[in-house]
């Protein structure tokens, strides 16, 4: 297999692959679990959400991972643990390190993934956040659109949500804590009398937002974390038809674009999956879409029933 395009991503910072960073203080953070996990596991396995982060530096600390899912992951203490809630100590930058870091990063003009500390971390630069507004006339029941420009975003996010996380948006190298909404779109419609009756006669009922996330770097993150191989089957179209199937793979949305809300910025890692065409198709036979874990359930049980039938 081709090496990633790792050019592109490469992370140029103190606190890359560095688990106690410079600068960086130790901090107690407290680690809930969901719950324990099912019996079979032991008696003191407890299920976490944060899989990503959790299944890395809690073993590290003497935990056993027993399990580990997309969006969960079971693991049992060490003996001796008091119990839930869970205490870690843990370096975190600071929120003005936060910012330094987007700035740099803005510098460098480059989009990256990666881990800064203990955290999975990436950087998304001057992403396009053009909104495509959608509403139908109330008159006609035409179906009318409208683009609205905004200025390219540039957003930092460290950590993973449910542990710890942080975020910093900015636009032209100017950064501050949080995520930016998009441009109001009440105070750009002025013009058109036909759209500001749509508006007020019911919002909700008649004016549909959808966000556009064309920008393709998004995908790119996502690719370079998880590689072109389809995460549900497991096809990779280099394996297969060498270099005429290098990079070929779909990405999937796991967040319908309909359940997008108005602040929402794609996590590469947890919104978007490379599937092959193939299972691109099947996960879409089903609104929603079938999960990467039925999916693979899904191929593991039928591979099992083949298999009994050819012994
Ligand atoms: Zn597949
Ligand atoms: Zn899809």
């Amino acid at each position: 297999m081709k090496p990633r395009d790792e050019k592109n991503f490469e992370l140029d910072e103190p606190a890359a692959n560095n688990h106690t960073p410079p600068g960086w203080p130790l901090q107690t953070i407290e680690v809930v679990p969901n719950g324990k996990a099912p019996k079979k596991y032991g008696p003191s396995t407890y299920r976490f959400g944060a899989a990503l982060t959790l299944s890395v530096i809690l073993p590290r600390r003497g935990w056993t991972l027993v399990k580990k899912a997309k969006n969960y992951v079971y693991l049992t203490p060490p003996l001796n643990q008091p119990p839930p809630p869970f205490r870690i100590s843990i370096a975190i930058p600071t929120p003005d390190e936060c910012l330094e870091l987007a700035q740099r990063s803005y510098v460098k003009g480059q989009s990256w993934i990666g881990q800064l500390g203990e955290w999975p971390a990436w950087y998304l630069h001057e992403r396009n956040t053009d909104m495509q507004e959608l509403w139908r006339d109330p008159i006609t029941g035409q179906m009318l659109s409208r683009l609205h420009k905004n200025p390219p975003k540039s957003s930092l996010t460290i950590g993973e949500w449910g542990v710890w996380e942080a975020n910093v948006t900015g636009v032209a190298g100017e950064f501050v804590h949080g995520v930016l909404p998009p441009s109001l779109v009440k105070a750009s419609a002025t013009s058109d009398g036909t759209y500001e009756s749509a508006l007020s006669e019911g919002a909700s009922k008649t004016v549909e937002l959808t966000v556009y996330e064309r920008n393709a770097t998004a995908r790119e993150l996502c690719l370079a974390h998880y590689g072109s191989t389809c995460q549900a089957c497991g096809l990779n179209y280099e394996d297969k038809y060498g270099s005429l199937g290098a990079d070929l793979i779909h990405v999937h949305h796991v967040t319908p674009l309909s359940a997008i809300g108005e602040a929402y910025q794609v996590n590469p890692i947890h919104d978007l999956i490379p599937l092959c065409a193939t299972c691109h198709h099947v996960v879409h036979r089903r609104d929603p879409p079938y999960s990467v874990a039925e999916m693979k359930a899904a191929i593991a049980s039928q591979s099992a029933r083949n298999s009994a039938l050819i012994e």
